[in-house]
């Protein structure tokens, strides 16, 4: 699903985000993606999400050798991966079935459609009776479930999960992540870059571990090194 194969980057001005990294994430797999801030984290998501390019090595996502990926393409390869973001980046003006009806309108889906796998992904988080909220009238969890339901509404193989409970506590923190254990259930590779070093300790998920843009750990969770 996700491989890296000696992936390097090196941002202009010569700061080197990654260092040889080397893993691969196969279907069904979930794990934690962990490091201090400037470890490199949000330079490994931007590459699967095709916002940066490596400086060497390369990346497959679902089996696409990214770097033969034309400009073109982009769209069609990013709808392969949904994206949670901490700050969900909900449209506030928009009811709560319009927002996770976004990506399905983008692909030019019918009404039909878009109705039965709203309904659909709004049942799996469990807001089935939200959907004509708006995003303001919800809890910071609730409103987080809506991003989930978005990004997982086109059935992408691959979840990538960028500090999803950076704003939650940690009981909502794990009901959050006990969703995307329902996901993963159903086959979905699940990557989730965190700070949250107590629920990373809890959950005893593979975690990869960065440092200075070098991969340190692979495998259970051993600390961050240099505290
Ligand atoms: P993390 O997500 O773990 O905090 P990042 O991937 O954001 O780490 O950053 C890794 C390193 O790359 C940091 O030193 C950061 O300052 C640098 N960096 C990130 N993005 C850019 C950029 N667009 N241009 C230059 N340097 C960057
Ligand atoms: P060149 O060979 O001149 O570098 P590219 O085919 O790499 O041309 O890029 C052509 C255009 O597409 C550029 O504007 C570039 O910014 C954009 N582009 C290429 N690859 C990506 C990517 N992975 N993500 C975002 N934009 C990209």
């Amino acid at each position: 699903m996700i491989r890296f194969n000696k992936v390097s980057k090196t941002y202009p001005g010569g700061i080197v985000a990654l260092n040889n990294v080397n893993f691969s994430i196969a279907a069904g797999e979930m794990a934690f993606l962990t490091g201090h801030s400037g470890a490199g984290k949000s330079t490994l998501l931007k590459l699967m999400s095709l916002m940066e390019k490596p400086s060497n090595g390369s990346v497959h996502i679902n089996g696409i050798d990214l770097s033969q990926v034309t400009y073109q393409q982009i769209p069609y390869v990013r709808r392969g991966i949904g994206m949670i973001f901490q700050n969900h980046n909900l449209l506030m003006d928009r009811t709560v079935f319009d927002n996770v009806a976004l990506p399905l309108i983008i692909e030019g889906c019918s009404h039909k459609e878009i109705k039965k796998r709203v309904d659909a992904a709004l049942d799996k988080v469990h807001l089935g009776n939200k959907l004509r909220c708006f995003p303001n009238m919800l809890s910071g969890g609730e409103q987080q479930r809506v991003g989930i339901a978005r990004a997982l509404v086109n059935k992408p193989p691959i979840l990538l999960a960028d500090e999803p409970t950076g704003n939650l506590d940690p009981k909502l923190s794990l009901e959050i992540i006990k969703l995307f254990e329902e996901f993963n259930d159903v086959g979905v590779a699940v990557l989730i870059a965190t700070h949250d070093l107590g629920l990373i300790a809890r959950l005893k998920y593979r975690t990869l571990t960065l440092k200075q843009g070098a991969m340190i750990n692979d495998g259970l969770f051993e600390g961050l090194q240099g505290e």
